[in-house]
Formats: structure tokens, C-alpha cells, sequence
């Protein structure tokens, strides 16, 4: 019986440790889109780094691109990604992979406006919803996505949000600052430069800053929500390898 005692005591033990060692997720992580600043910060002390290949698996990542030559990428504009443009799709019906059916199509035309536009389809690099990241056009080339001949067409890689029904937002926008997260390092792109498409004027256009994406804005502009999808965005930049 004595014997037993001692032997059942550290068995539990050791049992209970393997149970609580923080395998998952910080419980931080967990807290929805947005956890303090503070709590990411003493997370990524004391949490081990990813790998981007380890926040690409996470978010599924995948390629499913516009084949060259063709609609959105019909003429191949090269460029050096310095912004990172955040959207949503303020499509209601439609998940990644069916945003990505509708670019390969050219089934996405962008609008006409008095100063034109060079390509005449939408087009942008990647879209994310809760379950994948699909990335359509190499980050190389510029989309069709923000302000027409502007530099955010010019010079940042576009991201659009799902929001279909159904699809989970607070996932997809924490799917969406791991791949933000991924491209900053991949470009050495600073936070400053992750920009909301409300950023950049559209000329022509009334009002020329979009509210987009919309559920990341207040009162139709950047905010305090705007603001806590940076530091979501920087708290996993941090924590990359
Ligand atoms: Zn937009």
C-alpha cells in the first residue's frame, strides 16, 4: 500500500504536466481578434517562435492562381511590394475559393471612371476566408484592387476578407494578420505600411476613401478597430522566426 502511494503520486504528476504543457494556442490567442497589446506583448516572451511555414500551414495557404496572360493578369505589371492593402469582399455569397473561380473567369471587371483603368478586371493577390488563403497572382506583379492608377495598385499586395454567410469573421480576420504577418517578413514590410484600403484615395471617386473593410473601421473610417488589427497583425510578426 506504501509502496502504491508512492508510486500513483508522481505518475499523476507527471501525467497532469504533459496535460497542461501550452502545446495550443496561448489562452491570450484565444481571446478573439483582438488581445491587449500587453498580453501579446508577455506572450511572445514567453512563447517559442513560428516559422512562416508554420502560420502558412495554419491558415491553409494555398496557390490557386490567375494563369499568366490571362484577365487580371492579361498584362504583367513587375512590383516591389512596400504596403500590405487590407479589404473585405462585401460579397455576401461568396468564399475564397469561389472569388478565385470568379478572377480566373474574368468574371470581375473593375469599374470604369473618367481616368480609366489599365487592365479593365479586378484582380488582387490573395483572399482568406475561415477555412483557406488563396493566393492568385504572384506578389511580384501589381493587382487591380485599390485606387486605379494609384500607388496602392502600384505598390502594395491586396488582401480581401470573406464575408459570406456563414463564414466565421473573427477567424478569418486572425487568418488574415498571420498572412500579413508572413508578408511582412517575406518583403520586410514595417507595420506602418499594413494599410486599410480607406487609405488610399480613389480619384474620381465620392467619397475617393472607400470604407473598406468596413467591419475594421469606425464611423466609416480607421480606429480603434483598425487599430487593434495592428497590433494583432504585429504581435504575430513578433513572434515569426
Ligand atoms: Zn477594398
Amino acid at each position: 500500500m506504501e509502496f502504491f502511494r508512492w508510486f500513483i503520486l508522481p505518475v499523476v504528476l507527471v501525467f497532469g504536466c504533459v496535460q497542461c504543457r501550452p502545446v495550443g494556442p496561448p489562452p491570450g490567442r484565444q481571446q478573439g481578434p483582438y488581445g491587449s497589446a500587453q498580453t501579446a506583448v508577455r506572450e511572445i516572451n514567453s512563447s517559442r517562435g513560428f516559422t512562416m511555414a508554420a502560420y502558412a500551414k495554419q491558415i491553409n495557404l494555398k496557390q490557386d492562381m490567375v494563369r499568366a496572360g490571362t484577365y487580371g493578369r492579361r498584362v504583367v505589371r513587375p512590383m516591389q511590394p512596400r504596403f500590405i492593402t487590407i479589404h473585405s469582399t462585401q460579397n455576401y455569397t461568396a468564399d475564397a475559393s469561389r472569388h478565385s473561380l470568379a478572377l480566373k473567369r474574368g468574371a470581375l471587371r473593375s469599374a470604369k471612371t473618367k481616368y480609366g483603368n489599365r487592365i479593365g478586371f479586378l484582380i488582387w493577390h490573395f483572399t482568406v476566408d475561415d477555412h483557406v488563403a488563396l493566393q492568385h497572382m504572384p506578389c511580384s506583379e501589381q493587382g487591380e484592387h485599390a485606387d486605379f492608377h494609384g500607388p496602392g495598385n502600384r505598390l502594395s499586395i491586396g488582401i480581401e476578407m470573406c464575408e459570406n454567410r456563414g463564414n466565421n469573421r473573427a477567424a478569418t480576420i486572425d487568418r488574415t494578420a498571420k498572412l500579413t504577418a508572413i508578408l511582412m517578413k517575406r518583403y520586410g514590410i514595417p507595420i506602418q505600411n499594413v494599410v486599410p484600403h480607406y487609405h488610399w484615395p480613389r480619384r474620381g471617386k465620392h467619397p475617393p476613401n472607400k470604407d473598406c473593410p468596413h467591419f475594421l473601421m469606425d464611423n466609416h473610417r480607421p480606429g480603434a478597430k483598425w487599430r487593434g488589427f495592428q497590433s494583432r497583425v504585429n504581435y504575430y510578426y513578433k513572434r515569426l522566426e
